[in-house]
């Protein structure tokens, strides 16, 4: 959109629009590889939109084989000199980093707002303000990489060392792009590794703008990041000989893709991929804290575009009613909007095609007998949202927990409910299911609490509240979910370094 059209569109957040459609214009058909933010080899570009309005944000480069050696090229000859700069130096490095990127937060989190159609009060800022955090937390964190001592005898000096793989890949999806950016690049430049990143290409911006601050820290080469498809530039990336470590997060058709690629050349890979979660509410729950924990939980206010997100939301048939009443008095209340707007809690979805995947299983629940809208289902009424993406918040139920409805990830703003009376008929139900990321409960019960902790098959667990999970929380999944954990220290230890035993035997003395 041209800059003189933005406050015609965009009313009283219109300055804020037109800083970031000019920044986005900046970044438009460039990459960042060795130091150099710049046109890329490809002459072929594709779309990024605002899902709010469909306007044109900018053009990303479409990145495929010759930009990815380039890419990789820059960040193997980086390499060497960045593993020999002392842990804690590189550490200082990414704080400072961070310190930067905190200095033009605002309009960062704006430039993200218009990419990814998240409202700026709700989604943009807190991510922006999370990314920062979780880079802080990894650049303190270079002193602790350290091996440990075996006592193996006299003479005998026999340790172990924590280093770097080499470069690694990074492959983000759209929905929290510069938190995982931080969650990826945070942990392996600090451990040492050089780095290249492919954003995604609903939201390959916002990320695009930290690389360039980071471009005044960190030595060419050590992080650089490239827009493109899948299978053109994620491919080869995850392919390429000289990448030695693949950290992926997005949907479990492609992570399985991806463990399939790094396995033919044994390379390790952590896959953070889909969810389809239970929050559990029990008859004793505080439920002046559950309801609203309903609706963080589902990330209505990220338009429900979250793995975390409890989509299967099991209530005790006695506070079934009060439960369900209460969450759509709120849902009712939230302001979808303009994401700009200080006042919007709700922004647009991503894309047609996620627009399109929410309403396929909407008609899907549609057409289930017995099945009962409780609020949402479409389109909201307003006529000013009807030109971008926006989908009301929807609670379902009389869904079976069989269903796709249930069984499969939506990855919108469609919440089903279940109700229950049996405690283990309850989690059974919860159980059965092909995924295995996060899981929260409600209760006053110790005991049903730790019955729950023990028993529930998922990765990230919590009782009595659904947080997103936070730099230094262990995250990540089991069954479809996953393979390793992020955003933590052991992330750091266990998935971006590798270990060497080293023994030296004096001999004889003398
Ligand atoms: P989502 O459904 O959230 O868009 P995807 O799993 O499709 O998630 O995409 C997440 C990331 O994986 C994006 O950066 C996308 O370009 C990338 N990607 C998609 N397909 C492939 C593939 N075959 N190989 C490597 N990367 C891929």
């Amino acid at each position: 959109m041209p800059v003189s059209q933005v406050a015609v569109e965009f009313g009283r957040s219109a300055p804020l629009a037109a800083a970031a459609y000019k920044d986005a214009d900046r970044l438009s058909g460039k990459v960042l590889v060795d130091g150099v933010l710049g046109p890329p080899l490809t002459n072929e570009t594709f779309v990024v939109e605002n899902p709010a309005n469909m306007a044109v944000v900018a053009n990303a480069p479409r990145c495929r084989e010759a930009d990815v050696e380039r890419a990789v090229k820059s960040a193997h000859d980086a390499y060497p000199a960045w593993a020999a700069i002392p842990a804690r130096e590189r550490g200082r490095m990414v704080a400072r980093m961070a310190d930067l990127i905190e200095a033009e937060c605002e309009a960062i989190a704006a430039l993200l707002s218009l990419e990814t159609g998240n409202a700026l009060a709700t989604q943009a800022r807190p991510e922006m303000a999370g990314a920062i955090d979780m880079l802080r937390l990894f650049a303190g964190l270079g002193g602790e990489l350290k091996g440990r001592t075996v006592p193996s005898g006299p003479g005998i000096l026999h340790y172990t060392t924590r280093d770097p793989l080499g470069v690694v890949a990074g492959i983000i999806p759209w929905n929290a792009p510069v938190y995982l950016m931080a969650a990826k690049m945070g942990p392996a430049l600090v451990a040492g590794n050089t780095m290249v990143l492919k954003t995604a290409e609903q939201a390959p911006l916002t990320v695009l703008r930290c690389a360039e601050i980071a471009r005044h820290v960190l030595p060419p080469g050590v992080f650089n990041v490239i827009s493109g498809y899948g299978e053109e530039a994620g491919r080869p990336l995850a392919e390429h000989p000289l990448v030695r470590k693949v950290t992926f997060t997005g949907s479990w058709t492609v992570g399985r893709e991806i463990a399939g690629y790094v396995a033919a050349k044994l390379c390790p890979v952590t896959l953070e991929l889909g969810g389809k979660n239970p929050n559990i509410i029990m008859a004793d729950a505080d439920l002046e804290r559950a309801i609203p924990g309903v609706v963080q939980g589902m990330r209505f206010t990220r338009q429900g575009q979250s793995c975390t997100a409890g989509s299967r939301v099991f209530v005790h048939r006695a506070v079934y009613d009060r439960v369900v009443d209460g969450v759509v008095e709120r849902l009712e209340a939230l302001r979808l909007g303009d994401p700009l707007d200080e006042a919007t809690e709700v922004g647009a979805m991503i894309s047609e095609e996620q627009f399109d995947r929410c309403t396929y299983y909407v008609e899907m629940a549609r057409d289930t007998p017995g099945a009962r809208f409780l609020c949402g289902g479409g389109r909201p009424d307003d006529p000013d949202l009807r030109k971008g993406l926006f989908f009301s918040p929807t609670l379902i139920d009389g869904i079976p927990n069989d269903s796709p409805v249930c069984q499969e990830e939506i990855f919108g703003p469609v919440a089903c409910v279940l109700p229950w009376t049996d405690f283990d008929d309850m989690m059974a139900a919860a159980n059965d299911i092909a995924f295995g990321l996060a899981a929260t409960l409600w209760t006053r019960d110790l005991s049903r609490a730790m019955d729950f902790a023990e028993n529930i098959q998922a990765g990230f667990v919590q009782v009595n509240q659904y947080d997103t999970p936070q730099p230094n929380v262990a995250y990540g999944g089991l069954k479809r979910s996953g393979l390793g954990k992020e955003y933590s220290y052991e992330s750091m230890i266990d998935h971006f370094t590798t270990s060497k035993t080293i023994i030296i035997n004096r001999g004889t003395p003398g």
